[in-house]
């Protein structure tokens, strides 16, 4: 078999690698699926495709740690909803009347989305009821025929269900994988939850907010390293470093925290326990899917706290470094995947951005970090590479049946709005 080889010549590279830092002109060069050089000046014979960064930043495509990909679906349906409202509208109503072929089609929207805005990897916490195997495929099939890297947090179904998706998804260096949405409930609900994902031999996801919910399940005997805890606000103290004691990550959806009521993101207390958070888009129906919007979030939000005394004594101020960190290395830690994903490395996947700095709300680009967090939306994302395969090209989303996909998104905005 040959070798396909994409060579990005001439961009300004930020590494996210600190043994490499930032390489202000640098070519790199795609091997299939891996990054095999990051250096100036690479001389390769035959490439398959070559891509001009000049004038451009490259860097590793975003990861975001939690979202309910489905609910693209239903999106900007619930902006002015607080978190009450959310659950009563979104998860207990229209969520489960959703047909498979609608939940197909919200997952499909949320990849192309995530793709569209340099989010490379997704965790999609399938929090949508699961009534039948051909529900629990449909949203599979979305993610796996997407092109995005993704991870399905299996949530709302049966443990047989479950098991099924298991064998489907039995690679863990596989571009899908699998993980296990347990949420905490009775006790003796929750030590199932957490067997099935021990049996499953996949890593947990759940939401948690105030009070002593780690120490919990550490009481209950099933915290477990890889777990990804979502939200994290209003915790007692110690109870943010009991994840970082017990190998767990952290997911803060700083727009929808916000917006929703779930409290202030916790962002101080991530840091005084020396956790590195990740960052999420969490609902899109009231949040935006890309990772410009959360950064600007964490960014603002953080500040504000340690600025106006709400973060503690002595909390940092969070700087455009921190946040961009958060939101590829952070989450690929989260997602136990920093050996594949995360930094623009030889022998890491090739998943990365080329992001334009000609454009008249970016240049001039005197600080390639700030640019992206400061100035930079979706628009600017002019090329796109997960595992190798190139998915966005000069400022357009390579998927072959996206006008088909867009006409039967409107379809479903004019039955839900009968319904
Ligand atoms: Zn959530």
């Amino acid at each position: 078999m040959t070798t396909a080889r994409t060579l990005i010549t001439g961009g300004r590279v930020l590494t996210m690698d600190p043994a490499t830092g930032e390489l202000p002109r640098a070519d790199i060069l795609v091997e299939d699926d891996r990054i095999t050089a990051v250096r100036p000046d690479l001389d390769v014979a035959e490439v398959s495709e070559r891509i001009d960064a000049r004038g451009c930043l490259v860097l590793p495509g975003f990861v975001d740690t939690h979202r309910h990909m489905w609910q693209a679906a239903l999106r900007g349906s619930g902006a002015d909803q607080t978190l009450d409202q959310y659950f009563a509208v979104v998860l207990n109503t229209l969520g489960p009347r959703l047909t498979a072929d609608e939940l197909h089609l919200g997952n499909l929207l949320s990849a192309l989305g995530a793709l569209d805005a340099g989010v490379t990897t997704v965790q999609d916490i399938s929090n949508v009821d699961k009534p039948t195997g051909e529900h629990t495929d449909a949203l599979l099939d979305a993610l796996t025929s997407s092109g995005l890297r993704a991870v399905f947090a299996y949530g709302h179904g049966t443990p047989d269900d479950a098991r099924r998706v298991r064998k489907r998804l039995h690679r863990k260096d596989g571009l899908v994988t699998m993980a296990l949405n347990a949420e905490a409930g009775s006790d003796e609900s929750t030590r199932r939850g957490w067997a099935l994902a021990r049996e499953l031999d996949v890593p947990t996801a759940l939401h948690i907010r105030g009070g002593r919910p780690v120490s919990r399940l550490r009481r209950l005997g099933v915290l477990r390293p890889g777990t990804v805890f979502i939200h994290g606000t209003g915790m007692e103290p110690g109870e943010m470093g009991l994840i970082h004691d017990s190998g767990g990550a952290l997911s803060v959806a700083p727009a929808i925290e916000m917006m929703m009521g779930h409290g202030l993101p916790p962002f101080a207390a991530a840091s005084a326990a020396g956790l590195r958070p990740s960052l999420s888009v969490d609902v899109e129906v009231a949040a935006p899917s890309d990772m410009f919007t959360q950064m600007r979030a964490a960014f603002q939000i953080g500040r504000f706290a340690t600025l106006h005394g709400h973060a503690g004594p002595g909390a940092p101020l969070l700087t455009a470094r921190d946040v961009l960190e958060f939101a590829i290395l952070g989450g690929a830690e989260a997602l136990g995947m920093a050996d594949r994903i995360g930094s623009l490395t030889p022998g890491k996947q090739a998943d990365l951005l080329v992001l334009r700095t000609d454009r008249p709300g970016v240049a001039p680009a005197h600080d390639a970090i700030a640019a992206v967090v400061s100035s930079m939306d979706r628009a600017d994302v002019d090329t796109v590479l997960v595992a190798g395969r190139t998915v966005k090209r000069g400022g357009v989303l390579n998927h072959p049946g996206l006008p088909r996909l867009l006409a039967q998104a409107d379809d479903l905005r004019r039955r839900l709005a009968i319904r």
